[in-house]
């Protein structure tokens, strides 16, 4: 069984976007930008969008936070998106998730222009992944799709049940899963399907994209599997500063000895997440995608 890091990998990505900085800075561009909007002060968002702030320093990026109160009006939102999508100083932003429920979600994701939608939710974006042209693409399955690559996992012809079917992981994974660069047969899987257990023990890859703690048990998995663990739930934990931990979707302990290859919680896919956004934000950048 091979754990795979996805923690090192995420810095050796990092190292590579800082070195296409320092060229594209040496040819006389400006560095890229990423401004990230935070409405409210829930704890959680906070911390993802301290992370995304910590991430661009690391790689040469400059970043903008912009903050709003829970009581913002949809229209002053709007309105600030506007103003981003025409700012040329800035390549991409995104609108950290979720947001108050005054607020039309699908609404204020549709007014961030696709070429700026770096977290690549934009129906635009959405659909040319589908279709396999160029697009940002959601950060999570693209980050996914990454540590596959760079730990060489053979994926074609290889059976994969995603387990999950939001508009932000499972969906756009099971799209990837199938496209012809990587060729696998897909199977997507959710809180409606049956014989859910015989499902993923027939798995190749399975991925587990579910939010339910320590769902997927070994009876589960088959063995020699490929699982990827994209679950983070918060739960209380006394051995922290923090009063919580993360905790995947995998029983790690009894899942691993059967794999092939595994990502661990945390330090499995939620590092790859995030440097999919850095990626994401160098490929706007560069202007080489939606141009
Ligand atoms: P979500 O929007 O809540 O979607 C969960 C999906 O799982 C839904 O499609 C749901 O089915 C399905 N599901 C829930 N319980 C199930 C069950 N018992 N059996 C079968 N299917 C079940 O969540 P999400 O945003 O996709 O995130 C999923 C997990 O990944 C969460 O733990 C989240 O924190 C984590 N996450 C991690 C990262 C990272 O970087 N590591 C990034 C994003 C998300 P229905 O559609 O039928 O309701």
């Amino acid at each position: 069984m091979q754990i795979i890091d996805g923690k090192a990998t995420a810095k050796a990505i990092k190292e590579e976007i800082r070195a296409e900085v320092d060229s594209l800075v040496s040819a006389g561009k400006r560095n890229p930008h990423l401004a990230a909007i935070l409405i409210g002060h829930d704890g959680g968002s906070e911390t993802y969008v301290a992370y995304k702030i910590k991430d661009c320093a690391e790689v040469g990026f400059k970043s903008t936070l912009v903050r709003f109160e829970d009581d913002v009006k949809e229209v002053v939102l709007l309105e600030k998106i506007k103003e981003l999508n025409n700012d040329e100083g800035l390549d991409g932003f995104i609108v950290q998730l979720p947001i108050p429920d005054q607020i039309n979600e699908q609404r204020i994701i549709e007014a961030i222009d696709p070429r700026k939608d770096v977290d690549g939710f934009h129906p635009v974006n959405v659909g040319r992944t589908v279709i396999g042209l160029p697009s940002f693409t959601s950060a999570t399955p693209y980050g996914i799709v990454e540590l596959l690559k760079r730990y060489n996992i053979e994926t074609s012809g290889k059976h994969c049940v995603v387990v999950g079917r939001s508009n932000i992981v499972g969906r756009p994974m099971s799209i990837l899963m199938s496209q012809k660069s990587m060729n696998a047969t897909v199977t997507v899987a959710h809180s409606r399907t049956k014989n859910l257990e015989e499902l993923c023990a027939s798995a190749d890859i399975l991925i587990a994209a579910l939010g339910a703690p320590g769902f997927i048990k070994a009876h589960m998995v088959k063995e020699g599997a490929v699982v990827i663990d994209v679950g983070t739930t918060r739960v209380p934990s006394t051995e922290t500063k923090s009063g919580f931990r993360l905790k995947g979707d995998v029983v790690y302990d009894e899942v691993a000895p059967k794999c092939s290859y595994i990502t661990p919680v945390p330090g499995g896919v939620g590092p790859m997440t995030r440097v999919s956004l850095l990626s994401n934000t160098l490929k706007a950048a560069k202007g080489n995608i939606l141009s």
